[in-house]
């Protein structure tokens, strides 16, 4: 099935909103191996927007619309594909009920058009929309199927989720349903972790291993069709063992994984505490992990400790060795991390230094970072030699802590 996305908003083209719609359905379709040929954008113009459809209907059998189903007179998506398509709009009973349902909850009149919301394409299914007024609705004609979706992201978010994606797949009529899981890799480049596991990346067929761009991580995404989702599952599993095998300590985590939920979930399950002293991410790594519910149980503090007097003064590092070996260096990454720990009482401490950039740091090129890692009474530190720009490199500094303490 080939798909065309047309996100319908004149403030899409004045700049005022970026296209979230499209970029959304995209994503849930490439999920379920629905190919999307195109993404379009046209304002609140039927005529253009009729151009729109007509060109659509060239190349794409599935055309989904975003936008222009609500009550005021630029809303015109619904009316101009009954026109163009040659179907009769008509009072959907169960979307009436609701928009009557929700004035009456608001205490606020309802004004005329807003039944105009309630009206639906004769003989299409209408896609329920739990978080406001305008139904969703699916129609074939003539071999084309238009999906018609509201433009408020959190309106349509779930119901393309929840009702639009489930009815594309009856549609499709493949009796196979596809299951994909995501596979997220740290610490390796995207080149490299192909090179490492091609073989098995050209000899599958069922499931396939495809290499996913994604801004925060390396990523492949295994995708499988099968009978069930059990069975599609059970495609999975053994390719996601091989890719352990031969990768496995670059795995961090699937699907929705991130670097801080995965070390936040690991620290409070296994009960323990953490706290960190940080010089150049000053506090992104806090912060990041800060970004996980629960955490309060494992994270006690942190301190930023940019300047090297406040290392000494705040964290009572030892001036005479930090004189010798510099902020940038493994030394003073072990000795914040053992610092911190004493000061919070925590099992691990972590320390985080180095040269951000773009300048060189205590002698040290941009990039160079230390890491220390105190775990009870073992003290570790790792080097970093990066070459992003300065909050690149300060982001990717504290992804690496995360990461350290997942390994
Ligand atoms: P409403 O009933 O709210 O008028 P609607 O279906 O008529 O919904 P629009 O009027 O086109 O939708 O857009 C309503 C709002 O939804 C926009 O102001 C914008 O904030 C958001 N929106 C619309 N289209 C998109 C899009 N493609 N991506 C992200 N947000 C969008
Ligand atoms: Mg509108």
């Amino acid at each position: 099935m080939r798909a065309e996305i047309i996100a319908v908003g004149s403030e899409l083209l004045l700049g005022q909103i970026t296209n979230t719609n499209a970029k959304f359905m995209s994503a849930q379709l490439a999920d379920i191996g629905v190919d999307v040929h195109y993404q379009t954008v046209v304002g609140d113009n039927p005529a253009r927007l009729e151009e729109t459809i007509r060109i659509a209907e060239g190349r794409a059998d599935l055309i989904i619309f975003s936008g222009g189903l609500g009550p005021t007179k630029d809303d015109l998506t619904k009316e101009t594909i009954a026109r163009h398509a040659g179907v009769e709009l008509e009072s959907n009973k169960q979307a009436l009920q609701s928009i009557e349902a929700y004035f009456e909850r608001t205490g606020r009149p309802m004004t005329e058009n807003n039944k105009k919301q309630a009206l639906v394409l004769k003989d299409s299914v209408v896609l329920e929309n739990r978080y406001g007024m305008a139904p969703g609705m699916a129609i074939t004609v003539n071999e084309k199927t238009y999906m018609l979706l509201p433009g408020p992201p959190h309106e349509m978010e779930p119901m393309f989720r929840d009702e639009g994606i489930p009815y594309l797949q009856r549609l499709s009529g493949s009796k196979e349903i596809i299951v994909s899981t995501v596979v997220k890799f740290f610490g390796i480049g995207e080149a490299e972790l192909e090179h490492k596991v091609q073989d098995l990346l050209d000899s599958q067929t069922n499931p396939t291993i495809a290499p996913l761009a994604s801004k925060d991580a390396v990523t492949l995404r295994i995708t499988a069709k099968a009978k069930t989702a059990e069975a599609a599952h059970s495609l999975i599993e053994p390719v996601l063992s091989e890719l352990h095998n031969q990768a496995g300590e670059f795995i961090y985590g699937i699907n929705e994984d991130t670097l801080s939920s995965k070390a936040a979930s690991l620290l409070i399950s296994a009960g323990l505490s953490i706290s960190a002293a940080e010089s150049l991410t000053a506090g992104l790594f806090t912060a990041l992990l800060a970004e996980e519910p629960g955490i309060s149980a494992s994270l006690k503090g942190g301190m930023t400790v940019y300047d090297v007097q406040a290392k000494i003064e705040q964290l009572g590092l030892d001036r005479k060795r930090i004189e010798t070996y510099g902020t940038v260096s493994s030394e003073c990454a072990e000795a914040l991390a053992e610092r911190i720990r004493e000061y919070f009482h925590t099992d691990i401490g972590i320390g985080l230094t180095g040269a951000a950039g773009p300048d060189t740091h205590d002698g040290k090129p941009a990039g160079t970072v230390w890491i220390g890692l105190a775990f009870k009474d073992r003290t570790k530190s790792y080097q970093l030699r990066l070459s992003g720009s300065r909050n690149t490199n300060r982001l990717r500094a504290a992804n690496f802590a995360l990461y350290y303490l997942i390994r």
